[in-house]
């Protein structure tokens, strides 16, 4: 039998992978043993690291060691959100057709990556603790986004899914998923109202819910997918750099390592000003020979945050108004998302609410909490906990096509429920006019240049009326993952023209997903020979230093060879190479009489 489906939070910086069984929930750990697991994966001389051992090295090989992939994902190389991000990451990111490509340095060969292959590495590591865990293959999985991630962020998602070998059974929203985990015990009681204040590593979304008898109904989301705790650790090492320059006339930006080792110490110091007042980021010979020494308080870091806190405000104040909901409506706010220990953040939500944040879940694991139930859910796990459960989630952004004059006409509002279809109808623009040209864009704004371009296609085949007698009708439909699809047919004449956008700019096509399945799986066998070699290395080395202690004449010989030959060739041999090897010391063990 296969494995129960399992619910992955792919965070921006640390991913968690959870399993609903016999009742409750699973909080899976990786290999090494931690719950969660840093969304890094690095590349070296000899092999792919992924997760805490990547991390781990970071510092001495920066310029391979890739993190952050969820702030490109589904995102176009001219974006700047990634232009911005470019700046301060010590990978090279590259432009392939307007889709950014992730540079890294891999056996010896440069390599590129699309942040989907990255996010893919990241799933199949989780996919396979929680097969060692659940000791059976796991195909299916739920995987969170952010509220706010839009369609080719949520599509670019899952097929980051699909490339690892997963069969992705829903993506749902992350404080949804948040509140499930919050909920789940709370489902007999009557209808109560929960803000899920979900402020990550690199992402911030609010949703409001309405929780009753089992259901979750979320009234509104908003949010912004590129503010999290890496922005205040990027002010900590702006703030640090200034200092150091002023000090000692040196830009130490020009460093990509120094830049590296300064952004993890701020990072340290960040999470220590939650519990101490003030905290100091010291790195001895940092830069030029100088060492950097700076003390930071928790004012300090406040302020230099400000604004940053402030949009977070803002976007929860604009999430009530969607919601049409006052502070006294709210029984109850969570707190999900490692940033939200930060005081300052809990102070502002307890003001603005009037009343302490909700803290009973765990704000690293609430995610993948979440994302577990729903797998169960779908999964149709029996369990009377969950047999009432609905999720009745909704859209963030409004949808809709471009008009003449540029002006955004939008089919689905915002925050309308889905699953959901819409159709609007529109007229020819011009006498004799065949064909029309189609653009769907996602936003609040007025004018289709300030929102994001989802896709476009060309419906031909109208026939030639006076201007504004041919009819289109478009259709809009998201599905249960939020992912949009969008038709056109020509009216009048009945003609069934009918074109749906397949894939747009963003998104890799089937062909590259296919390949990159293949390439995928090709890796983690390659991981996987690795790991058989080291392990295979290390039963060798144990054998030849007992023979080296214990053993004699021809076998202390051999020994002494077999090391010599484990830390030259043999360092790049094959398991079955070592296992070869080691069968020749066993024999003369055998020979030699000796135990092992
Ligand atoms: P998440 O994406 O929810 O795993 O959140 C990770 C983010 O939370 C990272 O930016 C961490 O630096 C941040 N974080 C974790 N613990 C703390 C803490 N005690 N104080 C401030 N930030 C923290």
């Amino acid at each position: 039998m296969a494995a129960p489906a399992v619910g992955i939070d792919l965070g921006t910086t640390f991913s968690c992978v959870a399993v609903f069984r016999n009742g409750k929930v699973d909080v899976i750990p990786n290999a090494d043993g931690n719950r969660i697991t840093p969304s890094y994966v690095a590349f070296t001389d000899t092999e792919r690291l992924v997760g805490d051992a990547a991390k781990a090295q970071d510092a001495v090989n920066p310029e391979n060691t890739i993190f952050d992939a969820k702030r490109l994902i589904g995102r176009r190389f001219e974006d700047p959100v990634v232009k911005a991000d470019m700046k301060l990451w010590p990978f090279t990111v590259i432009n392939e057709d307007g889709k950014p490509k992730i540079q890294a340095r891999f056996k010896g060969e440069s390599k590129t990556f699309f942040p989907e292959e990255i996010s893919a590495m990241l799933l199949s590591t989780l996919k396979s603790s929680a097969e060692a865990y659940l000791g059976k293959p796991v195909h299916n999985a739920v995987i969170t986004v952010p509220a706010y991630f839009n369609d080719s962020q949520r599509q670019a998602t899952k097929d980051a899914g699909t490339i690892a070998g997963l069969n992705v059974l829903r993506i749902i929203n992350e404080p949804t998923a948040g509140a499930l985990a919050y909920g789940l015990d709370k489902t007999e009681e009557e209808e109560r109202n929960v803000v899920i204040f979900d402020l990550g590593g690199g992402t911030f979304d609010v949703s409001i819910l309405t929780i009753e008898e089992g259901i979750f109904e979320v009234r509104a989301t908003a949010g912004d997918t590129h503010l999290g705790g890496e922005d205040f650790d990027a002010r900590l090492v702006e703030h640090c750099a200034g200092e150091f320059a002023r000090k000692h006339g040196l830009d130490l930006r020009e460093d990509k390592k120094a830049l590296r080792r300064l952004r993890t110490v701020c990072e340290r110091a960040k999470r220590g000003l939650s519990s101490a007042t003030q905290a100091s980021v010291e790195l001895d010979a940092l830069f030029g020979g100088e060492d950097l020494h700076v003390v930071i308080t928790r004012a300090c870091f406040q302020e230099l945050n400000q604004d940053l806190f402030q949009k977070t405000k803002n976007i929860l104040e604009q999430a009530m108004r969607d919601a049409n909901m006052a502070t006294d409506d709210i029984a109850d706010v969570v707190l999900i998302g490692g940033s939200t220990r930060i005081p300052c953040v809990q102070q502002m939500v307890k003001a603005f609410f009037g009343k302490e944040p909700n803290k009973t879940v765990n704000p690293d694991e609430a995610v993948a909490h979440g994302a577990a139930i729903q797998a169960a859910v779908l999964d149709g796990d029996p369990s009377e906990i969950i047999s009432d459960l609905v999720l009745v989630d909704v859209t963030p952004l409004s949808l809709g096509i471009g008009l003449d004059g540029d002006i955004m006409s939008v089919i689905i509002p915002r925050n309308t429920t889905i699953p959901t279809k819409n159709t609007k109808n529109y007229y020819t623009i011009a006498d004799d006019q065949t064909e029309s040209w189609i653009e769907v864009f996602e936003g609040e704004r007025k004018m289709i240049v300030d929102n994001h371009k989802l896709g476009e296609f060309i419906l031909f085949g109208i026939p030639p009326f006076r201007k504004g007698q041919a009819a289109v009708d478009v259709t809009f439909e998201i599905d249960t993952d939020g992912i949009l699809d969008v038709s056109a047919v020509e009216t009048i004449t009945k003609s069934t023209n009918q074109i749906t956008i397949t894939s747009n700019k963003g998104r890799l096509s089937k062909e590259e997903i296919l390949r990159l399945v293949r390439e995928a799986e090709a890796m983690r066998q390659d991981d996987e020979a690795r790991r058989e070699a080291a392990e295979a290395k290390k039963e060798l080395e144990r054998l030849c230093w007992r023979g080296q202690l214990e053993g004699q004449g021809r076998v202390r010989d051999k020994c002494q060879s077999l090391l010599e030959w484990l830390a030259d060739v043999g360092a790049k041999a094959s398991a079955r190479e070592i296992i070869a090897k080691r069968q020749e010391l066993q024999l003369l063990f055998d020979m030699a009489n000796l135990k092992i």
